[in-house]
């Protein structure tokens, strides 16, 4: 048999289930990686997603070619292609005559209906289309309730989730044994891998941020963060701090494998791995959140929350661009946009703040958040944003309650007490006193002019009111109260 393995968001050449079903059942396997047009078409210029995947490829070449030369294959490597993927992947097939394609499930709509679309064409050529589940620990119904149900509520979900796991699903997949089936590139596919230039991008501050890339780079973060994890749910919280593992990225494109954190996870016995095990099973929960329930991808997950009336017109654009661009006129909430914009990266604290902030003090369509989440992040997920946006709109399946309103100012003064963060990334308000820092038009004239700050000039004022803005809330959703 020979096979084709096609890479999408599992770009490692370690643990990954496709490929050691492919190099396991094949005696000959291509390796074939898309830049999907229909995917990066839409996308900006400068993304620094697209330069992470671009570094990820390089090293997933490399990481083929070298285990082709161990096991004899000294020609091994990928296939880099620039095209349309639902098309491009079956006219391959076809040429380089395979008997089937394997991959990994992507749960994303978008990306089920590429499959179909893929497998149908497959088809209609005589050949296979084989996905694997690689991409979480538990699928769609592989965790349900006694009723047979998906779960929709986190803390049973994870303790069917903990009572299910065991060295079964978290066994890495053999790679090594089996890859002397990798094929040599076909000649006409051994040319340079394409340029970021090529590929019509332009370099990002990307490699400034020191975000270490491909499968090397998510295995230097899971080292600096394991002897870190004893203290995770200490320090978590807090942005100024180095408490989670920065590993988001990596889970999203795959250059990490998603058992070999949980066994690290559940081999330590301390609060902090139970609190970041819980972390990667949240991840699992809003997967097969999003599978049960796909009209959460675009509706309020509880129907009822589609009735209120956010606000609209030009005054809500211009609250909206002051959010995007951290012009709000709270120090933690611009500050969070700042993290964003400058990095792709925001804590989760923050990611909690900004997103009430949005949905509660500004009155704004969650959906607007998110899509901006989407374009930004550099560790997006349809999946874990979409739950994280309705669990701050309280839309979500096991959300805030609606009246539970985070006050920006207590979420600064707790959260980033000393203001290290604040100043970080708004250094404009940096000579301002701690206890001023967090409510900057609190600060008498003598503060205010010490630290060269000009309200309304360059540091805005509060948009809105909290006080006024969580009463006008609380109105808001009243209409979700009453049914
Ligand atoms: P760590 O704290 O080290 O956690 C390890 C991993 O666990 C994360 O990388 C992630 O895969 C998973 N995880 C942690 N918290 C959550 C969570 N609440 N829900 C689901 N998975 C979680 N996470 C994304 O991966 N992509 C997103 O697009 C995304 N959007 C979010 C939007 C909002 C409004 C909120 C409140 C949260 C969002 N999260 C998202 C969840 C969480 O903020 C990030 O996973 C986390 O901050 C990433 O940083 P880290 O890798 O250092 O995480």
């Amino acid at each position: 048999l020979t096979g084709l393995i096609w890479f999408r968001r599992d770009l490692r050449a370690s643990d990954n289930a496709a490929l050691h079903h492919a190099l396991k059942s094949c005696a000959h396997v291509h390796c074939v990686f898309v830049y999907d047009r229909a995917i990066l078409d839409g996308l900006p210029r400068v993304d620094r997603r697209v330069e992470f995947i671009h570094a990820a490829i390089a090293e997933l070449h490399q990481s083929l070619q070298a285990l082709g030369a161990q096991h004899a294959q000294p020609g091994a490597g990928l296939i880099v292609l620039h095209d349309q993927a639902d098309e491009r992947v079956a006219q391959l097939a076809l040429e380089l005559g395979v008997e089937a394609v394997f991959t990994n499930h992507d749960y994303e709509p978008q990306a089920l209906a590429r499959d179909a679309k893929v497998q149908a064409q497959l088809g209609r050529q005589g050949q296979a289309f084989h996905s694997f589940k690689d991409h979480v620990i538990f699928e769609r119904a592989e965790v349900l309730t006694l009723a047979s149900k998906p779960y929709s509520v986190f803390t049973p979900y994870k303790n069917a989730w903990l009572k299910k796991v065991d060295a079964y699903y978290l066994s890495p997949y053999a790679i090594d044994a089996h890859a002397s089936a990798l094929s040599a590139l076909p000649k006409k596919y051994k040319t340079k891998l394409p340029s970021l230039e090529a590929l019509g991008f332009e370099p990002s501050n990307l490699k400034d941020l020191k975000i270490p890339t491909g499968a090397s780079g998510g295995e230097t973060l899971l080292a600096d963060f394991l002897p870190r994890m004893q203290a995770y749910q200490e320090t978590r919280n807090f942005p100024s701090v180095k408490g989670p593992s920065y590993l988001g990225v990596h889970l999203r494109f795959g250059t990490v494998s998603i058992r070999k954190l949980v066994q690290l996870a559940m081999k330590e016995d301390s609060e902090g791995a139970a609190v970041w095990l819980s972390e990667l099973i949240w991840r699992d929960f809003y997967a097969q959140i999003l599978s049960n329930f796909p009209h959460a991808a675009s509706q309020a997950f509880k129907p009822d929350y589609d009735r209120i009336e956010w606000e609209s017109g030009a005054s809500a654009k211009a609250l909206f661009a002051a959010w995007c661009e951290g012009r709000t006129g709270y120090p933690l909430v611009d500050a969070a946009m700042a993290q964003i914009n400058q990095t792709g990266y925001m804590h989760n604290r923050l990611r909690m703040v900004v997103a009430s902030f949005l949905v509660k003090d500004l009155g704004l369509d969650w959906r607007w958040g998110e899509r901006y989440f989407a374009q930004h992040l550099n560790d997006f997920d349809l999946a874990s944003n979409n739950g994280g946006w309705q669990w701050a709109a309280s839309s979500g399946c096991d959300a805030q309650p609606y009246f539970r309103i985070f006050n920006p100012t207590s979420q600064s003064e707790k959260f980033d007490a000393d203001g290290k963060f604040i100043r970080r990334y708004l250094p404009v308000l940096a000579g301002l006193p701690t206890k001023v820092l967090h409510c900057p038009w609190l600060a008498g004239p003598l503060e205010l002019a010490a630290a060269d700050v000009r309200l309304g000039d360059n540091y805005p004022l509060p948009v809105v009111k909290h006080d006024e803005a969580r009463a006008l809330t609380l109105t808001r959703y009243a209409v979700v109260k009453k049914t």
